[in-house]
């Protein structure tokens, strides 16, 4: 099998520490050993990157491959079929890739696109991250436009029934729409729709099958119900408030503030190209996420990575990486913590932590090398820049050099 030994002048593990003057020596698609003054097969290939930082590939929990990122009305993909979605989605993965993005998990697509895409990927047909998909989200009837069809369920036990039926389809991950949406043209983001025990329903029915559940909430009543059912990350989770944050204390959910996509959106409200119920909730909510997300971060809630990336003004890539500049600009997050809650903590959101999201014996090899003199715990937007990542390696290979 393969090796090779990697030496790194600084390694950013992921789970908040550093390691100095180290060498990582990767077997086949694994990590074996990390440590100082390894030694290697002869016919094993030597990088030397000791002038270098060294980090573990990042993870953004929330894109969607349906969306284009340049479109400025997601309801745009109601022209178009699923196989053409499907070809236009892999771009946007192999895009993704080349910023460093080395897992993505998808958070809703229209019918098999998201499959689709994740076949493609690992079938070797197309480049692109390790993607998990949740394949449809989960809705009440009429809890999201008729056109993304969804699956819609009723009740706990429809709710069962769907939660089961995207099970039995293959995806990864589960998502409810606990409340309603910013993009969606009939409901108001704040309303609560699924009431906790039709949540509880899908919870128990996804950890049988050691599946995460990710809830989209907003407002107190949805959000309240979300983690009283258990779920696993609570999507959005705005306006924030201190009741809510000690709830999640309570029950360790984990929490995707998505900020980039409001931030984004709301810089380009001007331009008069979104659609009006958009702005109109943009504009109501946007004011409050700032300071409830302080909170959360003070009260010591786990954030993950999710940018929802392909809706309006949140391109593919760039976006995962601005949202962690973000987390401390807005949260006050240190630039460790931000970089843990893209690597760790999202392995944790979509349960893969145990072989995925840090640079230690045993973990896929997902890394990225960074160009000379760039280091992100000094300044995080440098990787905003896809030429501050000089390669990629995912599963042991190099999958992008500059
Ligand atoms: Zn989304």
């Amino acid at each position: 099998m393969k090796e090779f030994l990697l030496k790194a002048g600084t390694v950013i593990v992921g789970n908040g520490e550093t390691l100095s003057d180290v060498s990582l020596l990767i077997r086949g698609e694994r990590i074996v050993d990390v440590g100082a003054g390894l030694s290697a097969d002869v016919s094993a290939v030597k990088m030397d990157y000791s002038d270098r930082v060294v980090m573990p590939g990042v993870i953004d929990t929330h894109i969607h491959v349906c969306f284009d990122d340049t479109s400025t009305n997601p309801a745009e993909v109601k022209k178009f079929s699923d196989e053409y979605l499907a070809i236009r989605g892999a771009e946007f993965a192999e895009r993704i890739l080349q910023h460093g993005v080395t897992t993505i998990g998808d958070a809703a697509s229209r019918g098999d696109v998201s499959l689709a895409v994740r076949q493609a990927i690992e079938n070797g047909i197309i480049r692109g991250p390790r993607m998990l998909v949740c394949g449809r989200m989960i809705t009440i009837t009429g809890g999201q436009d008729k056109d993304f069809r969804q699956n819609e369920a009723d009740g706990p036990d429809n709710v069962r029934r769907a939660t089961r039926e995207e099970i039995a389809r293959g995806v990864d991950f589960i998502k409810l729409l606990a409340t309603g949406a910013i993009s969606s043209a009939k409901t108001e983001s704040i309303n609560a729709h699924f009431s906790k025990e039709e949540m509880q329903a899908a919870v128990e029915e996804a950890h049988k099958v050691g599946k995460r559940v990710h809830a989209h909430a907003y407002g107190d009543t949805g959000m309240e119900n979300a983690v009283r059912a258990g779920v696993d990350v609570l999507v959005h989770g705005h306006p924030m408030t201190r009741r809510i944050v000690d709830l999640m204390m309570k029950h360790k959910t984990l929490l995707m503030p998505t900020l980039v996509t409001y931030y984004e959106s709301f810089q380009h409200h001007g331009e008069g190209l979104l659609p009006e119920h958009m702005i109109r909730k943009e504009k109501e909510l946007f004011p409050l996420i700032e300071k409830g997300f302080r909170e959360a971060v003070k009260g010591g809630i786990r954030i993950v990575l999710g940018s929802d990336s392909g809706l309006p003004y949140t391109p593919f890539g760039k976006s995962s990486m601005e949202e962690l500049e973000l987390m401390v600009r807005l949260g006050g997050m240190s630039e460790m913590d931000a970089i843990v809650a893209g690597t760790l903590n999202a392995a944790k959101a979509l349960n893969i932590d145990a072989h995925v999201g840090t640079l230690e014996p045993g973990k896929s090899a997902d890394l990225l090398v960074l160009a000379p003199d760039k280091n992100p715990l000094r300044d995080l937007s440098i990787l905003q820049d896809s030429n501050s990542v000089e390669r990629v390696i995912l599963k042991g290979r190099s999958v992008v050099e500059r």
